[in-house]
């Protein structure tokens, strides 16, 4: 029987080396603690970075969407329009608050929100006299999505954008950064992202007083006096000065990581990107992706009956994980019979896609046992 080679992960996290000084430093200095010089730290990077004048750092990239939504004032019966082709984190919030979640088709050249039918939702939802209280945009895979249609929109209609970039650190449309356009952005360190603090996440923001509010929720809502008061509900959703520790010294390889991520998508592209009905996604003029992870969608037709799934099956045989694409939320069992703007673009892209293995630690040992899964199938010289 032949060794099984160790299993090769869609994503896994990537230290860069100097996380564990940052982390010893908040050790020597005992700040064990959801704040500290660290969490200062990391937030300047990211400020810094991504172009928002104030970031908080939170316990996860799903507090980060649910503070969102407590600050812009979300109450049960409101509604809220998301996107539906994401993570189901994207969505859950609304939940959170007893709010209802209007979804929104993807439209095919980023496979994120489609503006028109945003601007039917918007309609249609205004008319109703049930304006939403806030569009959460997605830049899945680390494709932006098409903001400028997107915010003129929301512009319009006077509706705020939270813009959930938990994928898309370092993307950017028109050299201005993901995370940066919304009224708040969202981002996640999630051990799968593309710098990780194991868990984490952070709310971006150009208004100072948000991004204070959102601080002031994180740590329990508690008012100005020597005593424990309180008058509003609070939260337990700060990032720990530990955590931070790891974050600040990822920001150090971000660049690099990024260069890594995209270097897996050409090396896709080079490989499989001429066979008929192997399609890659492509950055739109002005898009910049952080290739976060590498997709495709794979049409059987004109593969000969090669399905996304038999591509995930040879890649699992060899101990290799690829995964189908998010699943709309609006396909869900939990989100059924919620309202649904669109047609079938998520729907079709869910069908025939798959997320390839993309790690930046990809190594060319590894890319060697990817190739061979792939020039077997699609019978490769
Ligand atoms: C990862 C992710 C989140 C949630 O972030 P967590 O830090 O895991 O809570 C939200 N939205 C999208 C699109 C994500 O991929």
């Amino acid at each position: 029987m032949k060794p099984h080679p160790p299993r090769l992960y869609l994503s896994s996290p990537h230290m860069g080396g100097r996380e564990q000084d940052f982390v010893k430093e908040a050790f020597d200095t005992n700040w064990v603690a959801p704040l500290g010089p660290n969490v200062d730290g990391f937030e300047r990077d990211l400020q810094e970075y991504t172009g928002s004048a104030h970031a908080a750092a939170l316990s996860s990239g799903t507090a980060a969407i649910h503070l969102s939504l407590i600050l812009l004032g979300v109450k049960p019966g409101d509604h809220v329009i998301c996107q539906s082709l994401t993570f189901s984190a994207s969505a859950n919030p609304i939940a959170y608050q007893g709010a209802i979640p209007v979804f929104i088709d993807s439209e095919p050249d980023t496979w994120n929100m489609c503006p028109d039918a945003l601007k039917q939702a918007l309609k249609e939802l205004t008319a109703k006299g049930k304006k939403p209280k806030a569009i959460i945009p997605v830049h899945l895979y680390g494709m932006p999505a098409r903001m400028e249609e997107i915010m003129q929109l929301a512009g319009q209609y006077e509706v705020p954008i939270v813009e959930d970039a938990a994928e898309a650190l370092g993307s950017e449309i028109k050299g201005r950064r993901c995370g940066s356009f919304g009224k708040l952005g969202v981002l996640s360190f999630n051990g799968n992202k593309i710098i990780t603090t194991s868990g984490g996440g952070a709310l971006l923001s150009a208004d100072e007083a948000l991004i204070q509010k959102a601080r002031f929720l994180a740590t329990q809502a508690r008012d100005p006096a020597p005593h424990y008061q309180h008058s509003q509900i609070g939260y337990n959703y700060r990032m720990s000065n530990v955590l931070a520790g790891i974050g600040r010294g990822q920001m150090l390889v971000l660049q690099d990581r990024l260069a890594q991520r995209r270097s897996n998508f050409e090396f896709y592209h080079d490989l499989i990107g001429g066979i008929a009905g192997v399609e890659f996604l492509m950055e739109p003029e002005g898009f910049f992706s952080n290739r976060w992870l590498t997709t495709l969608l794979v049409d059987p037709q004109k593969t000969g009956g090669i399905t996304p799934e038999t591509i995930r099956l040879a890649f699992e045989k060899e101990n290799i994980e690829s995964r189908p694409l998010w699943k709309p939320m609006h396909l869900q069992p939990v989100f059924e019979n919620h309202p649904y703007f669109g047609g079938r673009v998520a729907e079709t892209l869910f069908k025939k896609g798959l997320c390839l293995p993309s790690g930046s630690n990809m190594t060319e040992q590894e890319r060697e046992r990817i190739r061979l899964v792939l020039k077997n199938l699609f019978g490769l010289k």
